[in-house]
């Protein structure tokens, strides 16, 4: 390990996430498209969709909070690993007993066929997935940054590796998985993609089982994540005035950043009906699949990541880079600017028109510029603020807010116009696509302003 360079368990770190992030979004890519080709409504599936990313987000507080008390990173890593492979074998089952639903020759729903056993292996693999990313994500997002001593200067940079490490995984998983979409005549086909997932959910445990022993140190060389931190260190130092402003620090960033998932988890849900409805998705005469466009974003932050990078190098050269703060402010700002672009774009088109790619790309390039604004810097924020022995649990609390987003994604997803008549909170009628994606144009757009506003009150208390 140089100055400059990276302790090796940061890429150990790197490939582990990788294969997990492999298996989420490839499931994910497909989940809905799967659901609707066999199994439920539209409306339903975005339900059930918010509900499931909403949960998975959620019990990273109770894996937190059991690492830190109780197991350690690595113990909870390795069962959280197992337990998502589980859940992928048990959709895996669930697409394995599927039938069709609605026959070809007379396009109707046939109410002879029987879906139940499919649903609840469904139900059940989704648990495990919910219970296992609890005790994984929170945990190898911690231990990123406890290779590092409190004040090194690399923490940023190491979770902007770590996130690019995210980004590869979220590309390749939905291309994979997305080889095996199916389709209402033949819903089966889409195991071949849960299997995809689980096998790589196993690798990317057996990986870190095998490796952890050897690389995951801290700057003093001392293994870390072996145990609780939480027991001794408490009784010693109880929370100081600083570090309960630190913490409050993480709780008000991590409100705005519910507006931030909100808007842009939009896209395996009503971004992919769009993609799949109202996107002509030829390129050369060949048909993109519909779910490699969720691969976007994470090609996006793959490339644009060192841009990034160099960006906020380059202003903080010139003594112009912005706080942490403010670079989540733009992170929402970045969201809200490709909902006007893609508004702009679907204004006055008939309901049955197909329009360009350049909407759906162009909306997913500004998001992305959003997202590494707003996320590896957010993790790395929580690795500084956070009380050692709170770091997990604390990691828990920032994808909280995830959670929250989702849940709420799932429900303004069901706004997504069908031809019935809709509207939010019964205040705004929503007719169109144009006031649909309005809506994400205004809440990622004031939450940005307001940030922005109280962002040197923020800047404040962390120094304090
Ligand atoms: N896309 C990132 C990941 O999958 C961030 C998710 C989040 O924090 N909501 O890890």
């Amino acid at each position: 390990m140089t100055q400059q360079g990276h302790p090796k368990g940061l890429y150990l770190l790197f490939v582990t996430e990788m294969a997990e992030r492999f298996s989420y979004y490839g499931m994910r890519a497909v989940f809905t498209l799967y659901m609707v080709a066999a199994l439920f409504t539209m409306d339903a599936a975005s339900e059930i969709y918010g509900y499931y990313t909403g949960l998975v987000y959620l019990t990273p507080l109770l894996g937190g909070y059991v690492a830190d008390r109780y197991w350690g990173n690595r113990r909870s890593i390795v069962v959280g690993g197992l337990l998502m492979a589980v859940g992928q074998l048990l959709l895996f089952l669930s697409a394995s007993v599927v039938q069709p639903a609605i026959s070809e020759a007379e396009g109707v729903i046939d109410p002879a066929v029987d879906n139940q056993l499919a649903i609840i292996f469904m139900m059940s693999g989704l648990f495990f997935l919910i219970l296992g990313n609890g005790f994984f994500k929170p945990n190898i997002s911690t231990m990123v940054g406890s290779l590092y001593a409190p004040d090194d200067k690399r923490k940023d940079s190491a979770f902007t590796i770590f996130y690019m490490g995210i980004n590869v995984g979220a590309t390749l998983g939905p291309l994979a998985c997305g080889i095996f979409e199916g389709n209402y005549l033949n819903p089966t086909y889409f195991r071949w993609a849960f299997l995809c997932a689980a096998i790589a959910m196993l690798v990317s445990t057996l990986v870190f089982w095998l490796l952890k022993n050897k690389y995951l140190r801290d700057y003093q060389g001392q293994p870390v994540g072996t145990g609780p931190t939480h027991h001794e260190q408490v009784q010693k130092h109880p929370l100081t005035r600083k570090e309960k402003q630190h913490i409050a620090v993480i709780f008000i960033i991590a409100a705005f950043v519910i507006f931030f998932w909100a808007a842009y988890e939009q896209a395996g849900v009503s971004l992919t009906y769009f993609a799949d409805q109202q996107t002509d998705r030829h390129i050369f005469g060949w048909e993109m699949p519909t779910s490699y466009f969720q691969s976007f974003p994470a090609i996006f932050v793959v490339l644009l990541a060192p841009v990034m990078n160099l960006v906020w190098e380059t202003l903080g050269r010139f003594g112009h880079e912005p706080s942490s703060v403010l670079k989540q402010a733009f992170g929402l700002a970045f969201l809200s600017l490709g909902y006007l672009l893609i508004a702009y774009g679907v204004k006055d088109i008939d309901p049955a028109a197909k329009v360009s790619m350049f909407w759906l790309t162009g909306l997913y390039f500004l998001h992305t510029l959003g997202e590494l604004s707003l996320s590896p810097i957010g993790l790395s924020l929580v690795s500084r603020l956070s009380p050692k022995h709170l770091a997990s649990l604390m990691m828990g609390i920032w994808f909280m807010s995830t959670a929250v987003s989702n849940m709420l994604a799932g429900q303004l997803a069901t706004l997504y116009p069908d031809g019935s008549s809709k509207s939010l909170f019964g205040l705004v009628e929503i007719t169109s696509l144009h006031d649909f994606f309005m809506v994400f144009v205004v809440m990622s757009g004031i939450a940005a302003i307001a940030l922005a506003c109280i962002s040197p009150v923020l800047n404040r208390m962390m120094k304090e």
